[in-house]
């Protein structure tokens, strides 16, 4: 794995003078995301439905909500505006981006933190529900995990080749 801990303006300068070549292979990765990501989301969600209504400590805290370097750079990448977030608030208090019925933002949108995490109560429901497609689920969270890393790779390697 490469360690360059590049900066949101080298990124930014990076994608303008990227090649094409490049390009296009760093955009099947980042598609391939948002399939992984699509293909997840209704079981994850079905699961929400079911346990996070009687939850008496909700985790969607702002301190969770908010994108850490990794997701800032790659929303820079795929064209995702990066969340904004008020440094200002209250981190303990409830996300900024939770509703009534769950969160507003798609997941690709979110914080990846936010995809990977699960309490003992989700961790309990999806242990004891269909396997197969839970093996499934954690399988492609992995996956998007790596091609996270993989993107990012790609990127510095357009640089150090160019
Ligand atoms: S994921 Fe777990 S901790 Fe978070 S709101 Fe749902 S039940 Fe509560
Ligand atoms: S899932 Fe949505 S509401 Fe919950 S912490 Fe993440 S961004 Fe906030």
């Amino acid at each position: 794995m490469i360690k360059i801990k590049l900066s949101v303006d080298e990124i930014v300068m990076i994608l303008k003078n990227l090649e094409i070549n490049s390009l296009t292979q760093i955009l099947k990765y980042t598609d391939s995301i948002r399939q992984k990501n699509c293909e997840i989301d209704y079981f994850i969600e079905q699961c929400s439905n079911e346990v996070c209504p009687d939850c008496k400590q909700v985790c969607c805290i702002n301190r969770h909500g908010i994108d850490g370097y990794h997701d800032i750079i790659f929303k820079l990448i795929t064209g995702i505006v990066p969340i904004t977030a008020d440094l200002m608030i209250n981190y303990d208090a409830p996300c900024q981006y939770l509703s009534e019925k769950g969160c507003i933002l798609k997941r690709y949108d979110r914080p990846y933190r936010c995809t990977w995490f699960f309490c003992s109560e989700t961790l309990r429901y999806f242990e004891s529900g269909n396997q197969r497609k839970y093996r499934d689920m954690t399988t492609k969270i992995a996956e998007i995990g790596q091609l996270r890393i993989v993107v990012e790779e790609q990127l510095i390697l357009s640089v150090v080749k160019s």
